[in-house]
């Protein structure tokens, strides 16, 4: 932006950061976390400390801050907030739709203390995305100061009329560290991201530079840190398409069969019995978060996109136990075991993704009742009874899956001998 205009944005973003800073010191010392009645007691005093701001923004500035009081006060009664008061620290203008307009696809305009300014966006591949699959643009919007490029960060909302769909069936999805086995129509695929094992490699290639250079200029030198960079920005631009690629394929299938997603609840604290094999903690985070988080993240966000319903349930004991039998699973080697009751041979993903399929259909979360479990079987329903092929996951490595746009593609490329 022009330097005259930005300094515009830079007085605005003053005066609101301190109106919300004010109001959410009051908000917590009344306990209110409710936009109505912190406008309702502040409205007016605004007004008459900031008659040159337009007074929508009063309004604006009331919900930021009801929203932060909010999370405030419930993360001091978990007993997690750090300080007794909270901190305005990155502020981002709200504004509603009497404070900016759009004006065609090449700008806006946002009413400010010095009038209404007109503003040329460059729009992202992201915005151009939602808008053909048929989502609008909701009214509100947030902006934020770019200092250093000079320039406005504008936050939008789409929204979209979804009929909810009554999901005609289930894709299940267990979540391991290198691998992801999904169940879909009664086949568990195993598509593999090697996740962990990209976390691993930078991690061993950033000890081997740090050693390298720590010899030669010392802790913390300025060719390292430019090194660490790099590979840092590798990294993650590398585990996003993974993430990205890997949600979309899922999401797509789900959306053809009108079927919702069944996700493991994860916990907030890296999954230890997954990963605890690695000892030092961050990396072990690292990994969780790669691995774990970094997905359900992704699917959540394209499932969003395309209006797929996404169901969580209980993640204890899902390999564990048998699906058909419910009895314990003992594992050998090779993530193969042998149910207890029943005899018959189990791989870990698969025993995982039915038995978070079994959740979804006991529609409480929790174990699945016992019932299901004999109707299931009895039924010849999703379970697979065979005593070997079907207990066996199909794997397709990385390099196959991250060029389809659909599992179905597949056994029209390879002739359909695949599959079925
Ligand atoms: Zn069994």
């Amino acid at each position: 932006m022009p330097r005259r205009a930005f300094r515009i944005f830079v007085e605005l973003e003053g005066m609101y950061r301190n109106i919300v800073e004010q109001l959410v010191l009051y908000a917590v010392n009344n306990g209110i976390t409710k936009f109505t009645r912190l406008r309702a007691e502040k409205y007016r005093e605004l007004r008459s400390l900031y008659p040159q701001l337009p007074s929508h923004y009063a309004y604006t500035a009331c919900q930021d801050a009801a929203e932060r009081a909010h999370s405030f006060l419930r993360m001091r009664k978990m007993g997690r907030a750090r300080k007794p008061y909270p901190e305005v620290r990155s502020v981002s203008i709200w504004l509603d739709d009497h404070l900016w307009r759009a004006e065609g696809l090449t700008s806006i305009s946002i009413t400010t203390h010095k009038g209404r300014l007109r503003v040329s966006i460059e729009l992202n591949k992201h915005f151009l995305r939602y808008v053909n699959r048929g989502w609008r643009l909701a009214t509100e919007a947030k902006v934020k100061l770019d200092r250093r490029e000079r320039r406005l960060t504008l936050y939008l909302t789409f929204k979209k009329e979804v009929s909810e769909y009554r999901p005609k069936g289930y894709i299940t999805v267990d979540v391991n560290e290198d691998a992801e086995a999904v169940l879909i129509d009664g086949i568990v695929y195993l598509l593999e991201t090697g996740l962990s094992r990209v976390t691993l490699g930078y991690y061993y290639r950033r000890k081997r530079v740090q050693e390298k250079y720590d010899g030669v200029y010392g802790p913390g030198s300025r060719p390292e840190r430019k090194i660490f960079k790099r590979l840092g920005s590798n990294e993650r631009a590398l585990k996003r398409e993974i993430r990205w690629k890997l949600a979309t394929l899922i999401v797509r299938e789900a959306a053809k069969r009108q079927a919702a997603i069944v996700l493991e609840r994860l916990g907030k604290e890296p999954a230890k019995n997954m990963i605890e094999r690695i000892k030092d903690p961050q990396l072990r985070y690292r990994i969780f978060q790669a691995a774990f988080k970094g997905i359900q993240k992704a699917i959540e966000e394209k499932a969003r996109e395309y209006g797929v319903p996404v169901i969580y349930v209980d993640p204890r004991n899902t390999s564990r136990v048998c699906p058909i039998h419910g009895a314990e699973i003992i594992y050998g080697k090779d993530r193969h075991g042998v149910c207890s009751k029943g005899g018959e041979m189990w791989h870990r993903d698969v025993a995982a993704c039915y038995n978070l399929l079994l959740r979804a259909l006991g529609g409480d979360g929790g174990s699945a009742p016992s019932h299901m479990r004999a109707f299931v079987a009895v039924d010849g329903g999703p379970v697979p009874l065979g005593p070997t092929a079907a207990h066996e996951p199909i794997r397709i490595s990385r390099s196959l899956w991250a060029r389809w746009r659909s599992l179905r593609g597949r056994e029209e490329a390879q002739g359909g001998k695949e599959v079925k």
